[in-house]
């Protein structure tokens, strides 16, 4: 097996003093009775939603009022209730605490005073609320992508971060925001989720005594593991049998440490009853086969579009597959909107690799 030691890069530049200074004083203006958006990448996930509602948390705690939270392409039914359309919180994630800060996102504030974004790599990920970086009175952008394209005004961006979770707390806490079990439930989500429930390498003696400080707060981990990894709908249990089934290996693939790809379609959702957000842990299931380093699944979310996740195991940098094909991500962890057929898209990948 090929030897993966992944340590958060030594020379990747970590926000600085000064960059803290100007945040903490971006938000303290934010105090002052103006208006505050959050938001984070489109399609989030447990570190995009739990970092920014656990900072739309604290920022209530500090008394600032006129705040709203959202993501692109979220609609009236995003915080639960009625189906409204694909945009919406993942169902794993609609017990989390702040979703009532959550608006639709042709509701939020035009012009903000203050403005936060969360886990996006670049402004394409905020979607039609990335005029925001323009509109607001000050932007600051909470990130942990070694591909971060440094957008926005102040930038508090560490890639040696094992999830921007991390980044938050390091902003709550210089805000003096104590730590309690609502804000730290949404914390413990993101750090869980980009953590790979702590089993990465980047899950460095940081990542666990960041998780020490939010379970001492009363939150339960097993529960929350429960919700957010271990509860699927049954119909999702058979559509993976399905997609499992087609799965391929290609052993010669990527310079000879081979690629193991499957694909799913709109019409298997359909099948199964199933909504899109029950694949995201679909590559978990492909990237176990040892034959290769690197694992592919492409999801359909169009005619002729689909959202492609990537893995590694460490001899292929699939962050550099993914920007050379438009999107972003990790060392080990990137993805991409593909475009054409799933043929296109996985020609598209092998070509690169
Ligand atoms: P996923 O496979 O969806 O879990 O994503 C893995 C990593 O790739 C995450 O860090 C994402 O931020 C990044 N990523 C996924 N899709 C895209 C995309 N379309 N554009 C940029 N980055 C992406
Ligand atoms: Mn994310
Ligand atoms: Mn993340």
């Amino acid at each position: 097996m090929t030897s993966v030691v992944e340590v958060p890069a030594a020379e990747a530049a970590e926000p600085t003093a000064a960059d803290w200074a100007a945040a903490v004083a971006a938000v303290r203006g934010g105090q002052a009775g103006g208006t505050v958006l959050l938001v984070c990448h489109v399609n989030p996930d447990g570190d995009a939603l739990g970092s920014m509602l656990g900072v739309a948390l604290g920022l209530r705690r500090l008394g600032i009022t006129q705040l709203q939270a959202t993501f692109p392409g979220a609609t009236a039914g995003a915080t639960g209730g009625g189906y409204a359309g694909p945009p919406e919180v993942p169902e794993p994630f609609r017990w989390l605490p702040g979703l009532d800060l959550v608006v639709p996102a042709d509701s939020a504030y035009p012009a903000p005073d203050l403005f936060l974004c969360f886990d996006a790599a670049s402004a394409s990920r905020l979607g039609a609320l990335a005029d925001r970086l323009d509109t607001a009175g000050a932007a600051v952008v909470l990130d942990h992508h070694a591909s971060n394209t440094r957008f926005g005004g102040i930038h508090l961006v560490d890639p040696g971060a094992a999830a921007t979770s991390v980044v938050a707390e390091g902003l709550l806490s210089r805000l003096e925001v104590p730590l309690d079990a609502e804000i730290a439930q949404c914390l413990y989500v993101a750090l869980a989720t980009d953590t790979g429930s702590f089993r990465f390498d980047m899950t460095t003696p940081a990542v666990h005594e960041m998780a020490a400080r939010l379970i001492a707060t009363g939150i339960s981990p097993g529960e929350i593991s429960r919700r957010i990894f271990d509860t699927r709908p049954f119909g999702a249990v058979r559509l993976y049998g399905d997609v499992l089934q087609r799965a391929q290996l290609e052993p010669d693939a990527a310079g000879g440490v081979g690629l193991v790809w499957t694909y799913a379609t709109l019409d298997d959702l359909a099948r199964h009853g199933q909504k899109a957000y029950v694949l995201e842990a679909l590559i978990d299931s492909v990237r176990c086969a040892a034959e290769a380093d690197v694992s592919c699944v492409i999801k359909q979310v169009g005619p002729a579009e689909w959202a492609v996740s990537m893995r590694s195991k460490g001899a292929v940098d699939v962050s550099r597959v993914a920007v050379a094909l438009g999107g972003g991500g990790h060392r080990l962890a990137a993805g991409f909107t593909g475009r054409g057929t799933v043929d296109d898209v996985i020609g598209a990948i092998r070509a690169e690799l």
